[in-house]
């Protein structure tokens, strides 16, 4: 049984495709990953379309307590002028706060200069910081490598740590920098040298290392690539379930994951 109560932490995914072609043609919807986590609701990541997406299934913007960039580039930021206008009520009210790494504000900021006095509040991500917002704190250990300045976050609640692996290059010392219960990664490519993409994201290859590594409960694929998208992550994470032994779900546009299942012990 889901539990729906308002305090139940849950993740639904209003988006589960990345980079260029599959968010240019939206073959998968971009709109990020939007928390509710000990009845703090937090958006991560709305790319293109998180406001159609976010609207479609009634979610309310004007209850988020803050939205969070991991990066600059448009499949992670495209709506975030128009959720931080709904945020706040049509800027009506001053509410809310907006983290997103020192480059996504300046010199180019991401976010217009008239919305960003309706927040609350901005505060800049660094490396090795840790935050809170309502009854959820969350950190960003380590610097990725993928050309913009890019953080992954590791979230606490009162009942749940999990990791959100970000856009990055496979890099030493990326696994001992997350953990918990379980783990979101944006694997964006079947292949870690696909021809004519950039070399910046993870792969296939890159997340069975990671899962293995870290051990999770669960292990949750999104952020998808024209090759993952082609090459069917449901089979994929099938596959890699059986071959790391924790259980390996590819995200579906929609889905909403609630955190109890981390709960259950598996025997
Ligand atoms: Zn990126």
């Amino acid at each position: 049984m889901e539990d729906d109560s308002p305090k139940a932490d849950s993740i639904i995914f209003l988006g589960t495709g990345g980079a260029r072609f599959v968010m240019i043609n939206q073959f998968l919807s971009t709109g990020g990953m939007w928390l509710n986590l000990d009845g703090t609701e937090i958006l991560l990541d709305p790319g293109p379309g998180c406001i159609v997406q976010s609207a479609k299934r009634k979610l309310k913007p004007d209850k988020l307590s803050a939205i969070i960039l991991s990066h600059r580039h448009l499949d992670h930021s495209a709506d975030v002028n128009i959720m931080v206008e709904a945020m706040t009520q049509g800027g009506f009210k001053r509410r809310g706060w907006l983290f997103a790494p020192a480059d996504a504000l300046e010199p180019e900021s991401v976010i217009f200069s008239y919305l960003r006095d309706s927040l609350e509040g901005v505060a800049v991500l660094r490396e090795g910081q840790s935050y809170s917002i309502g009854s959820v704190s969350f950190s960003t250990p380590v610097r990725h490598l993928h050309g913009v300045e890019t953080y992954g976050i590791v979230f606490k609640t009162s009942k749940h740590m999990f990791s959100y692996i970000a856009d990055t290059r496979y890099f030493d010392g990326l696994c001992k920098s997350y953990g918990g219960e379980l783990l979101i990664i944006n694997v964006l490519r079947v292949e870690s040298r696909d021809p004519g993409f950039p070399l910046d994201h993870l792969s296939v290859p890159d997340a069975r290392h990671i899962i293995t590594e870290l051990k999770p409960r669960v292990a949750i694929l999104t952020h998808f690539g024209m090759t993952m998208w082609r090459a069917k992550p449901w089979g994929i994470a099938q596959k890699l379930s059986e071959e790391t032994g924790t259980r390996v779900i590819a995200a579906r546009d929609g889905m909403k994951f609630d955190l109890s299942q981390l709960d259950v012990v598996s025997e």
